[in-house]
């Protein structure tokens, strides 16, 4: 019986060059802004305007974590404590938590059968006159019809901020992901496209926002040694209503994300390679559903996902269970108990009693997911794909019948 050996949670090393300029900024001993010297930018500062580039923004703040820079991004756009904050039913945890952190409540959203947001759903909760804002994720990397959101959402009044931790390097028509809200959010946490350990992006073209999200990343009235920043004037008017929450990135993990951000389409097209192959081979497993992606949709394929539509809780159950003993671990968002995620809605208890979706429940308890770490080849992927046909076969039947 074939087993796969990889580990999934294997990322690549750091580019060596990344390693020796961090060696480089250790030696200097100027790890952060407030020491930097005068006419040398920084390798925060740096990275910044080249990820501003990079997207086509005007403006970037490098963040502590993907969270931070979405909590204060909800703060940035004027969200009050006790706003209602529209968002995805299905995401991550650390989105609930930045709608917590900024003291606002989440209005859930509805998730469809391939994965995005359900935009019939997003129409008759944006129509309500109490939510003005729409914390969107492009969850797992599947972008919902944008052309159809952000009309929904202009003719609602709707503020759109953008969760990108899935699509840095995406778009939708051509036009990059992070381009459509009033402000976006990244993160470089260890499983995204870059990896800073923790880490994240705000970006906006927005003055005023981009004023505000520095100030709040605590720059000590430092805010002109920012490279991709709004002129001084956008500080002018806020710099005194804006409390500190400490939280830009340091120079170290700059220096490693630089040199990684000169390959991030290189790592994209080479996502798209174990995407293309391991989709191919699920696509032959009858029983086995891939969700439909948009032709206007460029996306990356950091991860895959597809459901088992006819399968009971218990024969997924044992699905997931022997995929495992083969190597093979699968994340099951429909599993009572949530393990090594915190995906489900009904597992942010803090944010008091949860609505029922029942789309979203339907469509998690079927779903399963599973990373594609670029230490794995094509061939490491047909055998992935291989094992979970075996398993399908096993378990569930060529037919998919229970
Ligand atoms: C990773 C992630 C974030 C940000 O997470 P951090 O670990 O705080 O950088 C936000 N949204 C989604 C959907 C994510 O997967």
């Amino acid at each position: 019986m074939t087993t796969f050996n990889k580990s999934f949670t294997q990322q690549e090393p750091i580019p060596e060059d990344g390693i020796e300029q961090a060696i480089a900024v250790m030696r200097s001993g100027r790890l952060h802004r407030y020491n930097s010297l005068a006419g040398e930018p920084t390798e925060t500062e740096l990275l910044e305007r080249e990820f501003a580039d990079y997207l086509g923004s005007r403006y970037c703040l490098a963040c502590a974590s993907g969270g931070y820079a979405l909590h204060i991004a909800m703060r940035t756009v004027g969200v009050q404590p006790g706003d209602k904050v529209l968002c995805n039913a299905f995401t991550l945890a650390p989105v609930p938590g930045a709608i917590h952190n900024a003291g606002a409540l989440p209005v859930l959203v509805e998730t469809t059968d391939d994965f995005t947001i359900d935009l019939d759903d997003l129409e008759r909760k944006a129509a309500s006159d109490e939510v003005h804002y729409l914390l969107l994720s492009h969850m797992r990397g599947h972008l919902a019809d944008m052309d159809r959101l952000m009309d929904i959402c202009e003719r609602h009044h709707i503020m759109v901020i953008e969760d990108c931790a899935h699509t840095m390097g995406a778009n939708w028509k051509g036009r990059k992901s992070g381009t459509f809200g009033r402000v976006a959010c990244f993160s470089t946490q260890t499983y995204k496209h870059l990896n800073s350990g923790e880490g994240g992006f705000l970006t906006t073209n927005d003055d005023d926002v981009m004023a505000r999200a520095i100030i709040y990343s605590g720059s000590y009235m430092l805010y002109e040694r920012h490279l991709a920043a709004p002129p001084k004037e956008a500080f002018a008017r806020i710099r005194f209503e804006t409390p500190n929450y400490s939280g830009r990135m340091d120079n170290l993990r700059a220096a490693i994300l630089r040199p990684q951000l000169a390959s991030l389409d290189v790592q994209c097209r080479r996502w798209n390679d174990l995407y293309r192959v391991t989709a191919e081979g699920l696509s032959q497993v009858a029983g086995i559903r891939l969700p439909t992606r948009p032709a206007a949709e460029s996306f990356v394929g950091s991860s895959i996902q597809f459901s088992l539509p006819q399968q009971s809780p218990a024969a997924i159950a044992r699905f997931i269970a022997r995929c495992e003993a083969r190597g093979v671990p699968l994340k099951w968002f429909g599993d009572a108990d949530p393990k090594g995620y915190t995906s489900r809605y009904d597992s942010w208890q803090y944010m008091g009693p949860m609505p029922d979706l029942p789309e979203t429940q339907r469509v998690l308890a079927t779903m399963c997911d599973m990373r594609l770490p670029l230490t794995f080849d094509e061939a490491d992927c047909r055998l992935i794909t291989r094992i979970i046909a075996d398993v399908f076969e096993e378990v569930c039947g060529s037919s998919g019948h229970q």
